[in-house]
């Protein structure tokens, strides 16, 4: 698996069945792999490396879902021990169009865009919410801004068709993946633990 290309690892999935053969087969909402693409959101330099950060999303016909906000800012706590975060922020075209979010999980490289989504359904386990709001798990402030309008799983969910959320603890207790419906496979977003490091990106 690659993690150095801005343009994000390459898919190890596609899919081979056109949306209306899938209809055929009865499958309600049906999506092609162009219609996830990755977004470099952040990036953090270390003394010897640095790792990008990946936000997904997902053109479905009900509009656009947005998998994790990335960094739009940073603070100066953040950039300690040696570490150097940069926020790269989505383009304001993508931005106004997104009409649902879903955070993989609440790690502040994975949520500091939330802020700009008021309004907005947030979907978000319910454990990985509370563990959000204990000390020293995230930057509080990017998760719980004005407007913040979380929708709280307790597992399994179908948030719109053909788009599922579903629980994978690992990384952290409350991490959760997005399965969407291809037709033929279904196409997996996750967010993984980099060997050696604590932090994490999106990659499918
Ligand atoms: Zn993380």
């Amino acid at each position: 698996m690659s993690y150095g290309s801005p343009s994000g690892p390459t898919p190890r999935i596609m899919s081979h069945v056109r949306p209306e053969q899938a209809a055929e087969r009865g499958v309600d909402a049906v999506l092609r792999r162009d219609d996830i693409v990755r977004h470099l959101t952040s990036e953090v330099i270390f003394t010897d490396d640095s790792l990008p950060g990946f936000s997904d999303t997902i053109e479905h016909p009900d509009g656009l879902v947005l998998v994790d906000t990335g960094m739009i800012d940073t603070t100066p706590a953040l950039n300690e021990d040696g570490e150097e975060w940069h926020p790269h922020p989505l383009p304001d075209e993508l931005v106004s169009r997104v009409a649902v979010v879903v955070n993989t999980h609440l790690h502040f490289d994975h949520c500091g865009g939330n802020r700009l989504f008021p309004g907005l359904p947030i979907h978000v386990q319910r454990r990985e919410l509370a563990d959000a709001r204990t000390e020293d798990y995230t930057v509080r402030e990017w998760v719980d801004f004005p407007g913040a309008t979380y929708v709280e799983h307790d597992g399994e969910a179908e948030i719109l068709p053909g788009v599922r959320l579903l629980p994978a603890p690992g990384h952290t207790a409350g991490h959760q993946i997005v399965v969407v419906e291809s037709g033929y496979r279904p196409l997996v977003i996750d967010a993984i633990v980099v060997p050696g490091k604590t932090r994490t990106f999106a990659a499918r």
